[in-house]
């Protein structure tokens, strides 16, 4: 064995046939109408994004999508064939590393478009692309009173196929905000509209993310491009009260108990004494920290499950290794499976809850899990 494929204890394990029957819970929620891009910028939401691509495209998935042409030459490179949009369109000097490796960028730029149609012009086919406009979101986008303008120029641009025309939601997981997505909808509509006045007939008109597609079936267009729920993370961005496909969890993420100790009522725990037991304790540590992306905001808040039972964490949370309280499991020893992500005997933590706890969404959850900890794919 390599020495390095002999590591501590601390693990990712990643459930593909989980990620699996995701795509089709929501392929069977939202319909056969529409065609089904699996977001797998980021790592996949930090869950692998080569293994999960393979995985979903075994499957079915129609589009990739990442942020990064750096991303899509990583699943190119590991033998995708189904198209790979780059939502974050490209950098000055990447416009050939679109064509080396298939890649179709999202454009949002007239500067990004005619560098792009420069290039094209020595190559046999039009090179496709997304327009992306901003229709409220305020990030990045034509802004959509701007979309007839760059339609026009656009239409010079004679190298250049406009496949796609997209948008993005701002608030599409809150129902509360119904009235912007709705207005959101009705600017984009209008810029459907206006491209087809310019002569534009896009291939893919697609609006909706994850909360989109279960939430708001007028959103469907006929692509959407679903991120968080292939990974199982309904929990926090999908509205509560409305109906749902199932979803389960994708990633857990365990280690094992380094070290058992008994400690007096009154001994301080970790970095800043932030814990101090209240009875004889028996406290265990484990190898995880921060540096793994287990916060050091979920310090005294968060639990972890050993046994089947909740282990509350102690102290604080530092960078390579987390502290737990074993007083009322019995018999827990040197070795044990820490269950940090996952669930077990009926028990549950899921990156929701910690996400709560944190002050954030499972996204960053699942994003923060950092390439210390080994992925392991099952299954194998
Ligand atoms: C990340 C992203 C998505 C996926 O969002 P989810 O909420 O994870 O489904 C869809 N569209 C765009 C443009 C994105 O950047």
């Amino acid at each position: 064995m390599l020495l390095d494929q002999i590591h501590r204890p601390t693990v990712a394990e990643i459930d593909l046939d989980a990620l699996a029957f995701n795509l089709r819970s929501v392929r069977s929620f939202v319909g056969d109408r529409v065609s089904y891009m699996a977001v797998v910028k980021a790592n996949a939401y930090g869950h692998g994004a080569v293994e999960c691509a393979k995985r979903l495209e075994a499957d079915d998935a129609d589009w990739f999508a990442v942020a990064l042409p750096e991303e899509g030459i990583e699943l190119r490179s590991s033998g995708i064939k189904k198209p790979i949009l780059c939502l974050g369109s490209f950098w000055p000097g990447q416009e050939q590393a679109l064509f080396d490796h298939d890649l179709t960028p999202v454009i949002f730029g007239l500067d990004a478009a005619v560098s792009l149609d420069r290039h094209a012009a020595g190559h046999r086919a039009r090179k496709n692309v997304h327009i992306k406009i901003d229709t409220g979101m305020g990030r990045v986008g034509v802004p959509w009173q701007e979309s007839n303008e760059f339609a026009k120029a656009l239409a010079s641009l004679s190298n250049l196929n406009v496949q796609g025309l997209m948008t993005h939601f701002a608030a599409a997981d809150d129902l509360s905000q119904n009235d912007f997505t709705n207005l959101q909808i009705a600017r984009f509509n209008r810029v459907v509209e206006e491209f087809s006045a310019n002569g534009f007939t896009p291939e893919f008109i697609d609006l909706a993310n994850s909360p989109a597609a279960v939430a708001h079936p007028e959103s469907h267009g006929n692509m959407v491009r679903l991120g968080g729920v292939l990974y199982g993370l309904g929990g926090d961005v999908l509205p509560a009260g409305i109906d749902k496909p199932e979803l389960r969890s994708v990633m857990s993420v365990s280690t094992q108990i380094a070290l058992v100790k008994r400690v007096s009522a009154g001994e301080t725990l970790g970095y800043g004494r932030t814990y101090t037991t209240t009875r004889e304790s028996v406290i265990g540590t484990i190898p995880i920290g921060y540096h793994d992306g287990f916060r050091r905001s979920l310090s005294n808040v968060a639990g972890v499950i050993v046994n089947g039972m909740i282990a509350p964490v102690v102290g604080r949370i530092s960078m390579d290794w987390t502290m737990i309280d074993l007083t009322d499991i019995p018999g827990a020893a040197i070795g044990d499976k820490v269950i940090l992500i996952g669930s077990e005997n009926g028990l549950s933590v899921r990156a929701e809850d910690l996400a709560g706890m944190a002050g954030t969404i499972s996204y960053e959850i699942t994003c923060g899990i950092s390439s210390r900890v080994p992925r392991v794919f099952v299954p194998r």
